[in-house]
């Protein structure tokens, strides 16, 4: 499939000179959803229309220009209405041609994956903790993470959130739990079959506790004993034994100690 999404250029959205460009050009291993963390409909920037979304596109660059970067952090942004608009200078041409430039929008925390900044970050006008994003904008996101896999042959298994990256909320807990339904809808756009267990891949973070079994336990318990807390058998079973180290744990790092691995405890134990 070619790149079929339509993309507004930075020329044609009145993007201001990048500094340091042009921008390397990066091989590509993932597609990395972000929120812009911005007010929803109907008080969204862009209102939803097409000069609205080149005045959203101009604004967020000079922001990231402010803070001293040398062009918009991500690669594209995705607006209410359903318009893509080029970010860093020289995306679009690179992603038609199988490859990314170097960006600004998944730098690597401790225990994250590597190399975010040189894939394609997709910034969604919005905050999604809780909010569902519109259809429009939904239809124009798959859209574009299917030009994107086709063109830099990428898998859909690898459309990741920002937080698989940094530790940070983006792209909110609702669009990061939207993931794999996003994986599938690309998948089936490429003409691709997974099954349920591979498209959930690592978003969907369950809480482990008194009863969890499996190789998440095994991590947990592992890294458990690395830092000095004891959780019995490394058995993949989470037992009493487990429960009591992560309690432990938690109360060691200022946590609530409550035994349970949410994504708190996990991040703090850098395996979130
Ligand atoms: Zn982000």
């Amino acid at each position: 499939m070619p790149f079929t999404a339509k993309v507004i250029t930075t020329s044609e959205w009145g993007a201001a000179e990048p500094k340091n460009a042009p921008f390397k050009r990066t091989v590509p291993n993932y597609v990395i959803v972000h929120h812009t963390d911005n007010q929803n409909p109907p008080n969204d920037p862009s209102k939803g229309t097409i000069e609205g979304a080149k005045q959203f596109a101009r604004n967020i660059q000079n922001g990231h220009m402010k803070q001293s970067w040398s062009d918009s952090g991500h690669n594209f942004l995705n607006t209410t209405g359903g318009f893509i608009l080029e970010g860093r200078h020289g995306s679009l041409d690179a992603v038609e041609q199988g490859f990314c430039v170097q960006s600004a929008h998944a730098a690597q925390d401790q225990g994250k994956l590597a190399n975010g900044n040189q894939s394609p970050g997709i910034e969604n006008e919005g905050n999604f903790m809780t909010f569902q994003m519109g259809e429009k904008q939904w239809e124009s996101l798959v859209e574009l993470c299917a030009s994107l896999c086709s063109s830099c042959n990428i898998s859909p298994l690898n459309i990741k959130g920002h937080r698989d990256f940094s530790n940070t909320d983006c792209p909110g807990n609702w669009l990061y739990n939207q993931l794999p339904q996003l994986r599938k809808q690309v998948a089936d756009q490429l003409g691709l079959k997974f099954t349920e267990e591979e498209l959930k891949n690592s978003s969907q973070l369950v809480d482990l506790k008194f009863g969890s079994t499996g190789a998440e336990v095994i991590k947990l318990q592992k890294r458990l004993l690395d830092k000095g807390f004891n959780p019995g058998a490394i058995d993949g079973a989470f037992g009493e034994n487990t429960e009591a180290a992560v309690k432990a744990f938690q109360r060691s790092a200022g946590l609530k100690s409550d035994g349970i691995a949410g994504i708190k405890t996990r991040t703090e134990l850098g395996i979130a």
